[in-house]
């Protein structure tokens, strides 16, 4: 891990960049490997698990995700061009998202998934995941397609928590 990864600022909701389906990454280089290490050093920075381009402004396909959350490098995730291929069952729980913060509710996600992409070196690799580690994939790959945990809820829910989220605008909270 570099000591000098810049920490970028987490873009919030309602930044177009979150509603836009990210394009594929290309490119392969010295410069995705340093995007990725502080794509970490930003998540770790901003208390996260997981963290998708798009929340850094970039409308890109690459996600990284650590579950461990620093505790164990074997978990630390990189997901480029990734596409879930397989899902199987349901988990009902609860989810939040740097580009929402305070916001939390329960989503409903497959409880297993299995998911093909490429890695820094642009080599496809498949893995799968449960539990917190499904939540999180489904999750990161939804930010690369522009939508957000909230565009999971009912409309109901949906309509009352951006209402929340324009009164903590208001506010000055957001
Ligand atoms: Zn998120």
């Amino acid at each position: 891990m570099s000591e000098t990864a810049k920490i970028h600022a987490v873009v919030k909701w309602p930044d177009p960049v979150l509603t836009k389906p990210g394009a594929p990454v290309t490119v392969f280089d010295a410069k995705l490997k340093q995007l990725v290490e502080e794509m970490f050093e930003s998540m770790y920075a901003a208390q996260g698990i997981g963290l998708a381009a798009p929340q850094i402004g970039l409308s890109q396909r690459l996600t990284v995700i650590d579950c461990s959350f620093k505790k164990n490098p074997d978990e630390k995730v990189v997901l480029i061009n990734p596409e879930i291929i397989e899902r199987k069952g349901k988990q009902l729980e609860e989810e939040g998202c740097l580009s929402l913060p305070e916001i939390r509710d329960k989503v409903s996600r497959a409880a297993w998934v299995k998911v093909r992409a490429q890695n820094v070196k642009g080599e496809w690799f498949e893995m799968e995941g449960t539990e917190l580690l499904a939540r999180a994939m489904q999750h990161e790959i939804d930010h690369l397609d522009g939508i957000l945990f909230i565009d999971r809820l009912s409309r109901l829910k949906r309509d009352l928590t951006i209402r929340k989220i324009k009164k903590m605008q208001k506010n000055g909270e957001w």
